[in-house]
């Protein structure tokens, strides 16, 4: 097994549940098997949606479950000349195009196609040119697809997989007044941070297309993806931070303990797959 580099990367929007626990504790067993390290990144470029305390609660609750990063924490909010760059760099490609649509104009259009996640951009700028003064810059995929040619990513569960370009539909790569938004932050850094495997809850699968084609249009390394199932609450849906599912912090005040939480995340996710490879 070659050098291992995991990352974990949550958003300092709320606590942490389950879910988040159990993407870092894979990516650490995975980092710990390897002999590598095991990173954490805060994905904090919504400066209206993150918080500084929820930052340090997130810390303070891997430290309970044992998982110390190994190195410094990276902030995305410090990474914003890295993100300009690469958007530039995107720019000169010409396969990013202004956008001035808002999320009232994309509800409303008619016949809005429909990806896994609801439905897609339906191109409205992308035939009709917004200006680009405080825009936000979406990705042409069917264009940078014909520049990049096939592309594949490996899967820990599905093996190799043949990237869908367009199966998100034309992403925003940067926000209006943020500058930059995650799929293209994700990218930057991954690389930036050196990561060989990424960890994440099986919900985020469809994201890695857009991003694969975003690492061969910024010419950066790939990464393996291990997409791990989703904890789920007893009434079988998905923790989300939303509808207010249990936090670490609260199962811990309840008198949860470390070994009881580290039990129910490998009862779930542990696959005889993670010393595989
Ligand atoms: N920041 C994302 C989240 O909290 C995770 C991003 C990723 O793992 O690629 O859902």
């Amino acid at each position: 097994m070659g050098h291992i580099v995991t990352r974990f990367a949550p958003s300092p929007t709320g606590r942490l549940h389950l879910g988040h626990a159990a993407s870092a504790r894979l990516g650490w067993q995975l980092a710990r098997a390897g002999g590598g390290r095991w990173l954490v990144r805060i994905e904090d470029i919504d400066a209206a949606r993150c918080r500084d305390d929820h930052e340090a609660a997130i810390l303070e609750d891997l430290a309970w479950l044992g998982m110390t990063p190994d190195g410094e924490v990276l902030r995305q909010s410090e990474r914003r000349a890295a993100y300009s760059q690469a958007l530039d760099r995107l720019r000169a490609l010409g396969v990013v195009y202004p956008c001035q649509c808002s999320r009232a104009d994309i509800a409303a259009a008619a016949h809005a196609p429909h990806g896994p996640d609801g439905p897609l951009y339906p191109g409205t700028c992308r035939t009709r040119p917004a200006s680009p003064d405080n825009a936000a810059w979406r990705l042409d995929t069917a264009r940078a697809a014909r520049l990049t040619g096939p592309l594949v990513f490996e899967d820990a569960e599905l093996g190799r997989v043949d990237v869908a370009p367009s199966l998100l539909g034309d992403i925003v790569v940067a926000r209006r007044n943020a500058g930059v938004a995650y799929h293209l932050a994700v990218v930057v850094d991954d690389a930036h941070q050196g990561v060989t495997d990424v960890v994440r809850g099986e919900d985020l699968r469809a994201s890695t297309h857009p991003q694969r084609l975003l690492q061969a249009l910024l010419g950066l390394p790939v990464p393996r993806y291990r997409h791990h199932a989703l904890m789920r609450g007893p009434d079988g849906q998905r923790l989300s931070k939303r509808d207010g599912a249990a936090t670490l912090a609260s199962m811990r005040d309840q008198g949860v303990t470390t070994k009881q939480i580290l039990t129910s995340i490998d009862a779930v996710i542990f696959t005889d797959t993670i010393s595989v490879r």
